[in-house]
């Protein structure tokens, strides 16, 4: 396999990456409130597909390394602790556009502020407990992918 073939599979699949997917969370307030089928079903309905997802709870500890952007603000203690306080489920959703089409659809971070038809409109109840995730950036949506998943449980 010759030098220039090796670059144009990386640069394909960076180009994949930083286009088609996005990373996504449901909440432990969305799941303890039994919202996590009618959620997922709001998402395949938009088109996408997913290609990863997990039942898992986070640490406090991983829940922090996730949120870690957000240190100095007020409310990381409490972000911190309501990310860990019950069962989460992770996904990597892909569709065209992928990152912004998901925040289209789960709507504003404060759910008073979110578009009618929006996930957080219908599920969220604070901007705190906000029901879902969903990543602000290509960059990040690889990381947050990386974070919770190993390149085998990918398809
Ligand atoms: P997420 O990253 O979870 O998709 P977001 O990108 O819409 O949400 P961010 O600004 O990244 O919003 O904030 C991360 C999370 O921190 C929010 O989803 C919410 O759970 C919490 N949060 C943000 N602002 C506040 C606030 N003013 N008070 C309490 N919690 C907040
Ligand atoms: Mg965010």
């Amino acid at each position: 396999m010759g030098l220039g073939f090796c670059w144009a599979t990386f640069a394909f699949q960076k180009h994949e990456n930083m286009t088609n997917k996005t990373f996504t969370m449901i909440k432990p307030d969305a799941f303890a409130a039994g919202n996590t089928g009618s959620i997922l079903k709001h998402i395949e309905a938009a088109g996408f597909k997913i290609v990863a997802m997990k039942l898992t709870k986070l640490s406090a500890e991983k829940a922090g390394e996730f949120y870690a952007v957000h240190k100095e603000r007020p409310f990381y203690g409490e972000l911190v602790e309501f990310m860990s306080s019950g069962p989460i489920v992770a996904a990597i959703l892909e569709k065209e556009n992928a990152v912004a089409a998901f925040r289209t659809l789960i709507g504003a971070t404060n759910p008073a502020n979110a578009d009618e038809g929006t996930i957080r409109k219908l599920y969220a109840k604070s901007v705190g407990e906000n029901a879902i995730h969903g990543s602000d950036s290509d960059e990040n949506a690889a990381i947050e992918g990386s974070f919770f998943f190993s390149a085998f449980e990918k398809i």
